[in-house]
């Protein structure tokens, strides 16, 4: 079932994920339900607050993404198509920043008709658990070191405007402030 995006100015956005330590039925259906909600938003990741629950989960597959490459080493083997990795279920992430930093252009489903281009770290390695309860390390660089970040980033309330440069702020905020009284009105 395809599930209602949370825009900006709703207050679960701002909310730290709860860590998930138990996967049961309700956890299971969640994470179909924001796979269906991805897929056909054609998100490259979208996490538990943006459909409503605050949450340490996150679903991202940046596969179809053809124009921006992503590097992968899951477990210490390097994955050759991406693809067969893809999508990924992430619980109760963790990510280390490498230092070296890159700006890319970023949006948010959360965020409609809303881009800018972000600085973060050019690779990252995340520790995370699966579904089934497994420990899963992920080195990434590239859009999925991108994406990772920004996802991880929403579990922990902090959204991409946080780190846009204050230029870059000024330059959207009318349709920031117009985003926030659509989603106080509904
Ligand atoms: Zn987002």
């Amino acid at each position: 079932m395809k599930l209602p995006i949370r825009k900006y100015g709703d207050p679960i956005l701002r909310a730290k994920g709860k860590r998930i330590n138990e996967v049961d039925d309700k956890i299971l259906t969640l994470v179909e339900n924001m796979l269906e909600t991805m897929h056909a938003a054609n998100g490259v990741g979208l996490a538990a607050q943006q459909v409503g629950y605050a949450l340490q989960l996150t679903v991202l597959d940046v596969s179809h993404v053809e124009d921006r490459p992503s590097a992968m080493i899951l477990n210490g083997q390097p994955v050759a198509d991406l693809q067969t990795a893809m999508p990924l279920v992430l619980l109760n992430p963790v990510v280390r920043l490498g230092e070296a930093t890159d700006v890319g252009s970023e949006g948010c489903l959360s965020f409609p008709d809303v881009t800018a281009e972000i600085e973060r770290s050019i690779s990252v390695e995340l520790e995370a658990e699966t579904l089934e309860g497994d420990a899963v390390r992920i080195e990434a660089s590239g859009l999925l070191s991108r994406a990772l970040q920004h996802e991880v980033d929403h579990l922990n309330g902090i959204l991409f405007i946080d780190r846009m440069s204050s230029a870059s702020k000024a330059s959207h905020a009318s349709r920031l402030k117009r985003l926030q009284k659509e989603t106080a009105r509904m």
